[in-house]
């Protein structure tokens, strides 16, 4: 059995930068005294999925403003986020030869537009530091006893499993284990196990980032089209426990299923941290503001003064000027128009329906993708329960969580793996501190 000075469960962005920054803090940083155990074959397996590949690693955004998109208790992710922000995230690949590129949107990512580069970059850091990685074992149960953690580990390579368990203690544990979505990555909600068992509490876990089933055709006979600044709107008043407007903005692609994209997983969040009993809200309708920067007035306007001068023009034709080409038929069909007449050949009240509904265009939310398919996890481990300064367990000393297995989660841009290299970093130098005092 062997003994170390820190164990690190989990080796995703949270996992590896705990075990990066308290290898380098202990010490004797080279009597390799830190172990990060994965039960993959592979560290980072979520993280290379991560921006469709190109890994959106932060955001250009204020860290403030960051903080704030947490949810209403995220000041709690302040001393992590200070400690290590964006610059000085970016600044550890830089040193390593890594360069960084900020898209229109805000969102930082490497100029190689591939997650490897990152994963390669961590890596390097583990060797450099020492740090024994133990892969294709997974954490089966953690104990502590004494000032020491006891954690059972099984052998998990997947062509021999050979089901033996073994030990390895340590003094210091930080939990890195995720989420409970993409569980195919390893991140299945074992970790939240582990803190429950040790006397944490978890609050309801709940998809975030998750698209919507549509029920209409329509809009996945479009699959693949892009709506780039859309409203969006579900006025949830059918439940008097759930009476809410949540509204929402961004980037909408059409799929085969029904709707994803930047700007319904940002709603989903929402949704998701607004509401008690998610499966209850579904099915229902949402709306779609497809003129967002126009007021209605402004767009009653705009109508009003093109009908009259080009009154000539059929109706399919005018549309495409405010709408995607594709979308144009089906949005006279729901509007129940005929694609043929000339603007000056339409009624009143077909005029009205237009407006309307290109202000507000209504889709049927049948459910959202299950949790497996969202891309983080609201709800883990309470973060009342945990010093935020530091990431140490208030109930169990020795103990630290980092990344998304705390209850946090974020919008898309970046957040998240900020979220999870930001608090990992400050796990590690914390974990690491502490033993140093103490020896
Ligand atoms: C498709 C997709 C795209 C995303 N894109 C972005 C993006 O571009 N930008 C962004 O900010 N965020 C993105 N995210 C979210 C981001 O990937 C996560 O928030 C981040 O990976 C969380 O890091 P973590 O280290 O806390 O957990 P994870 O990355 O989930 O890592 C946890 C690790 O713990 C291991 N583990 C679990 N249980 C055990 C056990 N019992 N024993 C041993 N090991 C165990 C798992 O195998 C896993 O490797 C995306 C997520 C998905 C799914």
């Amino acid at each position: 059995m062997r003994k170390y000075q820190v164990a690190v469960v989990g080796g995703g962005p949270a996992g590896m930068m705990a075990a990066i920054k308290s290898a380098q803090t202990l010490r004797h940083p080279s009597k390799s005294n830190v172990v990060l155990i994965e039960k993959n074959d592979n560290l980072g397996k979520k993280l290379l999925l991560t921006g469709g590949g190109r890994c959106n690693i932060t955001h250009d955004s204020p860290i403030n403003s960051m903080v704030n998109l947490f949810g209403k208790n995220s000041a709690f992710l302040k001393p992590s986020f200070f400690n290590f922000d964006r610059e000085k995230l970016l600044k550890f690949f830089k040193f390593k030869g890594l360069n960084f590129k900020t898209e229109n949107n805000g969102k930082i990512y490497p100029v190689t537009d591939d997650s490897k580069t990152i994963l390669e970059i961590l890596d390097k850091y583990l060797k450099d530091f020492g740090v024994d990685v133990v892969l294709s074992k997974r954490v089966m149960d953690i104990e502590k006893n004494k000032d020491v953690f006891n954690i059972t580990i099984e052998d998990c390579n997947s062509s021999y499993p050979t089901h033996t368990s073994n030990k390895i203690k340590s003094n210091k544990l930080i939990l890195a284990t995720g989420g409970v979505t993409y569980p195919l990555t390893g991140s299945n909600g074992e970790g939240l196990k582990f803190a429950k068992k040790l006397g944490h509490h978890i609050t309801p876990i709940k998809p975030g980032l998750v698209p919507f089933k549509i029920r209409e055709q329509w809009v996945k006979d479009l699959s693949g089209l892009k709506l780039e600044n859309v409203g969006l709107n579900i006025n949830f008043n059918s439940d008097d426990a759930f009476k809410k407007k949540i509204s929402s903005r961004g980037t909408v692609l059409l799929t085969h299923f029904g709707l994803s994209g930047p700007g319904i997983l940002d709603f989903s969040r929402k949704i998701s941290l607004n509401a008690k009993n998610l499966q209850d809200l579904f099915p229902c309708e949402m709306s779609l503001d497809l003129m967002f920067d126009l007021t209605p007035e402004q767009l009653k306007e705009q109508l009003n003064h093109d009908f009259n001068q080009k009154g000539k023009t059929i109706i399919k034709n005018y549309l495409k000027i405010l709408l995607p080409k594709n979308m144009v038929k089906p949005f006279l069909r729901v509007v129940d128009v005929d694609p043929q007449k000339k603007l000056n050949q339409i009624s009143r009240k077909e005029k009205n329906r237009i407006l309307f509904n290109l202000k507000n265009l209504k889709l049927n939310i049948i459910s959202l993708l299950p949790i497996e398919k969202a891309m983080v996890t609201c709800g883990g481990v309470s973060y009342k329960e945990i010093n935020s300064k530091t990431t140490e367990s208030r109930i169990v000393s020795g103990l630290y969580f980092a990344g998304e297995i705390i209850e946090f989660c974020g919008p898309t841009g970046g957040y998240n793996l900020q979220m999870a290299f930001s608090t990992g970093y400050n796990a590690g130098s914390c974990a690491a501190n502490s033993l140093n005092k103490e020896n």
